[in-house]
């Protein structure tokens, strides 16, 4: 069994992206750069927000982080965000997410231009990718797509099914599959046999938030799995996959942590240097 190693995979990636600045430095001498809008004081947010800060600065991306406490009005957040749409040193705009309860999270994404969108959260992105055209596609997915192509480079006919369909995971999911012309089954919590649905792929990429929901004898053998779940649990961290199992038939599966997880803010880097190009074109 392949261990999919998302450490590995994000840290070769942005060696990449690293040489590309440097080129796109010496062609148009400016860098990309990404401006991460943080709200409140919560702990995981506070984190990601650092590690995002840490690998933008490490590629060699400007970035800068604008704090404001969670009593911020919403009208203050939409303003800032339309001064950085406008500011030309600055190529993608994320708003860390989940937001306080006042302020309307479809008003925010929706006011980033969607040029800059660097989440592909804006529903001209969503349109865009659904259409096959180019666009800004959200990072963990993305991430999940960059891991499957190192496994199977030729995707052309492949079964794909895809447990969980948010906006944020499944959903990109299926559409970066179907452009890879595999046939792709979307599932969720009112699927009936999920089981017998996830023995008929070849591919099986989880997005649910439960626990070892995808069981060793739902997969076919030398499948492979991808595990997007992040579960606190008392057993510690576990993925939405029962990995024991599940690596006892699979051909390669993801790890949790240490899967999806890293590549996931390689892809934020690789989505604002992507920005950039396009806005120099
Ligand atoms: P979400 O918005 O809560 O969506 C969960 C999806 O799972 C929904 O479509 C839901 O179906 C479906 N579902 C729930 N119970 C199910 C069941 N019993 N059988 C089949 N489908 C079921 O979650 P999300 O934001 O996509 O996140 C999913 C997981 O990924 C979470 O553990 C999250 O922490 C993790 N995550 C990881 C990363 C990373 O970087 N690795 C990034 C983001 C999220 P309905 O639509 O019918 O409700």
């Amino acid at each position: 069994m392949i261990l999919i190693d998302g450490k590995k995979a994000a840290s070769e990636l942005r060696e990449e992206l690293k040489k590309e600045v440097i080129l796109l430095k010496e062609k148009y001498n400016k860098v990309p750069g990404l401006s991460v809008i943080l709200i409140g004081e919560m702990a995981p947010s506070q984190i990601y927000v650092r590690n995002k800060e840490k690998s933008a600065n490490e590629v060699g991306l400007k970035s800068e982080v604008i704090k404001y406490p969670d009593t911020v009005e919403e009208e203050t957040i939409l303003k800032k965000i339309k001064d950085l749409n406008h500011d030309e040193n600055v190529s993608g705009i994320l708003v860390q997410l989940p937001l306080p309860k006042h302020i309307d999270k479809q008003k925010v994404i929706e006011t980033i231009i969607p040029s800059k969108d660097v989440d592909g959260f804006h529903p001209m992105n969503v349109g865009n990718l659904s259409s096959g055209y180019e666009s800004s596609v959200p990072c963990t997915p993305l991430g999940c797509y960059l891991l499957i192509k190192k496994i199977e480079p030729n995707l052309n006919g492949k079964k794909a099914v895809i447990v969980g369909r948010s906006n944020l995971n499944g959903k990109p999911m299926t559409q970066l599959l179907l452009k890879e012309n595999c046939t792709v089954t979307i599932t969720h919590s009112k699927t009936k046999d999920l089981k017998a649905e996830c023995l008929k792929a070849d591919i099986i990429v989880a997005a649910v938030g439960i626990p070892e929901l995808v069981k060793g004898d739902w997969v076919k053998k030398d499948a492979i799995v991808i595990d997007v779940g992040i579960n606190k649990t008392e057993r510690g961290l576990l993925g939405d996959v029962a990995f024991d199992e599940v690596s006892k038939v699979a051909k390669a599966l993801t790890p949790v942590p240490g899967g999806v997880g890293p590549m996931t803010i390689a892809c934020l880097l690789k989505n604002t240097i992507d920005c950039f190009k396009r806005s120099q074109n």
